[in-house]
């Protein structure tokens, strides 16, 4: 190696994986996917499953969630798919919170509940009393705290342990605080799950997901179901996050003042009624936020006075600085717009 070395890690890509010798051999199994591993080489057998990049991109990621265990998934979306598969089965019933975001929705609407899995949807200001909706089987209940889009943040200590209290799983959406801002096993779930594609792949232009464990056993559980499903990621994938990730710090530190600029100007113009956003005092998420975060994201969303509204698609049309807006509707539909170059 000499006297110098690399800070980045370069993308391990390969598919097949030869021992050594035979002791070094891995047996094919759940076993071999959720062993503690030596160094970042130990425990691969097929690269298809895992490489030293993702050994490496897991390392940084659960010291930054401060969980015990991860793997990593093509993205968020089946991180929760994966999670679900595998901790409920038919007969079984699932609270997930209202505000959840709308592809998490889908999966559960259209997918779990034609497995025979019932699905309630609580409101995201539920604490102790989520406990007024455990059913006999229920066996996991979902949070997204700040939820999507008007970031309702969820009492995450008081429901994981009244899921406790009755032997169900707890899993927190933990997407908006980038691996950052909340630390979900401080406040005793079981699973967190974060989409990378956002804080920490998005400007590299990756997809990824990752879930989160201090539990061995459901992360035995999540992961083989991960390897069931085929759910593998490539190493050029985790390279790339892997690099992204080295400026997320320093980019969401900008990103909170620059939101709060933004946020100020908003507040300000008369055609807007509300400005969501939970590091505001007025807003109704602010005292959890505070107690529980430990900065915020960029992420604005604001609502228009009613005689505005007929101008919502010229305004987005004329936006010149944000290349997307996400335009939620009251009947929820959505629209993206691009604005002229
Ligand atoms: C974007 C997003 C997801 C889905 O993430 P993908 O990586 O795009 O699948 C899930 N949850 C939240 C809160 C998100 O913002």
């Amino acid at each position: 190696m000499g006297n110098v070395h690399v800070p980045t890690t370069p993308a391990i890509n390969a598919t097949t994986v030869i021992a050594n010798d035979i002791g070094s051999l891995s047996s094919v199994d759940g076993e071999s996917l959720t062993r503690d591993r030596k160094d970042i080489f130990d425990g691969f057998y097929y690269g298809s499953v895992g490489t030293p990049t993702s050994a490496n991109l897991i390392r940084a990621l659960v010291k930054l969630e401060r969980a015990e265990f991860a793997s990593l998934t093509p993205s968020c979306q089946s991180a929760i798919t994966a999670v679900m598969l595998a901790l409920v089965k038919p007969g079984d019933h699932i609270l997930a919170v209202d505000t959840a975001t709308y592809s998490t929705r889908w999966f559960l609407d259209r997918r779990l509940s034609s497995f025979g899995i019932q699905i309630d949807y609580y409101a995201p200001s539920a604490a102790e009393d989520i406990s007024r909706y455990f059913r006999p089987n229920t066996k996991l209940v979902f949070m997204e705290s700040p939820g999507s889009f008007t970031y309702e943040v969820q009492d995450v200590a008081a429901i994981a342990s009244a899921c406790r209290s009755i032997g169900a799983y707890s899993v927190l959406d933990n997407t908006w605080a980038a691996c950052t801002f909340f630390k979900p096993f401080d406040h005793g779930v079981d699973v967190s799950v974060v989409s990378l594609s956002k804080n920490a792949g998005g400007p590299a232009g990756m997809a990824l997901g990752a879930v989160f464990s201090n539990r061995r056993s459901i992360y035995a559980s999540i992961a083989s179901e991960i390897a069931l499903c085929g759910l593998h990621v490539s190493a050029h994938t985790c390279a790339s996050v892997l690099s992204a990730m080295s400026s997320m710090g320093a980019r969401l530190e900008h990103q909170q003042r620059s939101a709060a600029a933004i946020i100020r100007f908003l507040q300000a113009q008369p055609e807007i009624e509300t400005v969501f956003h939970p590091a505001l005092e007025d807003h109704p998420g602010h005292t959890l936020w505070r107690a529980g975060f430990s900065g915020s994201n960029s992420l604005i969303s604001v609502s228009f006075r009613d005689v505005f509204k007929q101008w919502i698609p010229s305004f987005l049309g004329a936006l010149q600085l944000f290349g997307i807006w996400i335009w939620m509707g009251r009947s929820g539909e959505s629209r993206q717009c691009l604005p002229r170059k």
